[in-house]
C-alpha cells in the first residue's frame, strides 16, 4: 500500500492509474479505523480497480470545545487494517498540507445554505457540516474518484454529501454502506474508545431505542411522535444518558416529519457521560 502525505503524491499516482484505464474509489475517514471503516474499504475494493482511503482528523469540522485534540489517532494500526482489506493508497496529510493558510484555517468553504445542515447534529454543531463538505470537496478535487463511499452511521453527513455532489455537479457516485455494529448492538465508532466499562454498558440504550423504532414502524406505527416518545422514555431510564436529540426527518431533505411515510430517517445523538454518540435507522413505510 502506498502511503501518500502530499496532494501531489496522490495526484501523480491517480494520473498513472487513469492512464491504465483503472477506476478509482475514495473512502474518506478520520482514522482510528475499525470494522465499520473496513466495510467501506471492502465495498470500495469490490466496486473499483483502485481504492484510496484518506486518514485525516479534519479541524474545520470541529467546533470550539469539541474533541479535536482528544480525537484518537493510531496511524500504524490504520495502515495495517487498510492493507489487510486491500486498500491501494492511504492519504495521510498534515493539517498544513490540507489547509495551506496554517492552523487548520481556511477562508473558502463549501456550505449548503438551506436548513439541511441545521437539522439533527447541526443544531448543536453549527459549523460541523460546513467543515465536512469543505474537506470532502477538497478530497474529491485531489483524488477525483469515480465513486466515494460513506457510512449510513453518519446518515445526515451522507445525505448532505449527496446533495453537495448534486448541487456542485461533482459527477462522483456516492455509495452508502450499512452501519456495522458490535455484537451487542452498539454502532462501531472511533469515539467508543472514550467510554469506560460502565458507560460502555449504558451506551446500549442507543441501539436498543433504534430497535424499538424499527419494531414499532414494522408493526405499522405511523405517528412519529409516538415512536420518538417511546425511544426517549427508554433512553431516559439510563442515568448516564443525556439526550441531545431523538428525531424523525425526511430521509433526503432532513426536514422534520410527523408521519412515518416514505423514506424517513429516525436519528439520535445521546451523551453517555461526556461522550456524544449517534445512531439511526432508515424506515421505508
Ligand atoms: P469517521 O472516521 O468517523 O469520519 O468515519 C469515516 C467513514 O466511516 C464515514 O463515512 C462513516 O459514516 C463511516 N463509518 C464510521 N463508523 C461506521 C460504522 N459503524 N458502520 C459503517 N460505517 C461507519
Amino acid at each position: 500500500m502506498i502511503i501518500a502525505k502530499t496532494v501531489e503524491e496522490v495526484r501523480s499516482q491517480v494520473r498513472e492509474w487513469r492512464k491504465e484505464g483503472l477506476t478509482v474509489g475514495l473512502v474518506p475517514t478520520m482514522g482510528y479505523l475499525h470494522e465499520g471503516h473496513a466495510s467501506l474499504i471492502d465495498k470500495a475494493v469490490s466496486m473499483c480497480d483502485r481504492v484510496v482511503a484518506s486518514d485525516f482528523v479534519n479541524p474545520t469540522q470541529f467546533g470550539p470545545g469539541e474533541d479535536l485534540e482528544a480525537y484518537p489517532r493510531d496511524f500504524d494500526h490504520d495502515c495495517q487494517l487498510l492493507e489487510a482489506h486491500g486498500c491501494h493508497m492511504v492519504f495521510h496529510p498534515s493539517v498544513d498540507e490540507m489547509y495551506p493558510d496554517g492552523n487548520g484555517k481556511t477562508d473558502t468553504y463549501i456550505e449548503i445554505l438551506d436548513d439541511m445542515p441545521k437539522q439533527l447534529c447541526g443544531k448543536t454543531r453549527p459549523i460541523h457540516f460546513r467543515g465536512v463538505c469543505t474537506v470532502v470537496g477538497k478530497l474529491f478535487n485531489i483524488v477525483m474518484p469515480d465513486k466515494a463511499f460513506f457510512g449510513q452511521k453518519d446518515a445526515q453527513q451522507l445525505a448532505i454529501i449527496r446533495r453537495m455532489v448534486r448541487d456542485l455537479s461533482y459527477g462522483i457516485e456516492i455509495v452508502g454502506c450499512p452501519i456495522v455494529r458490535e455484537e451487542d448492538g452498539l454502532a462501531k465508532s472511533s469515539r467508543n474508545t472514550y467510554l469506560n466499562a460502565e458507560e460502555r454498558q449504558a451506551a446500549l440504550v442507543l441501539s436498543q431505542a433504534i430497535r424499538m423504532a424499527e419494531k414499532m414502524t414494522a408493526e405499522g406505527e405511523t405517528d412519529a411522535e409516538k415512536v420518538l416518545a417511546a425511544m426517549r422514555e427508554h433512553i431516559e431510564k439510563e442515568p448516564l444518558a443525556k439526550i441531545d436529540y431523538v428525531s424523525a426527518v425526511d430521509g433526503v431533505t432532513m426536514a422534520p416529519v410527523t408521519e412515518i411515510k416514505g423514506n424517513v430517517l429516525i436519528a439520535m445523538a445521546v451523551y453517555i457521560g461526556k461522550t456524544r454518540l449517534i445512531d439511526n435507522c432508515s424506515v421505508n413505510a
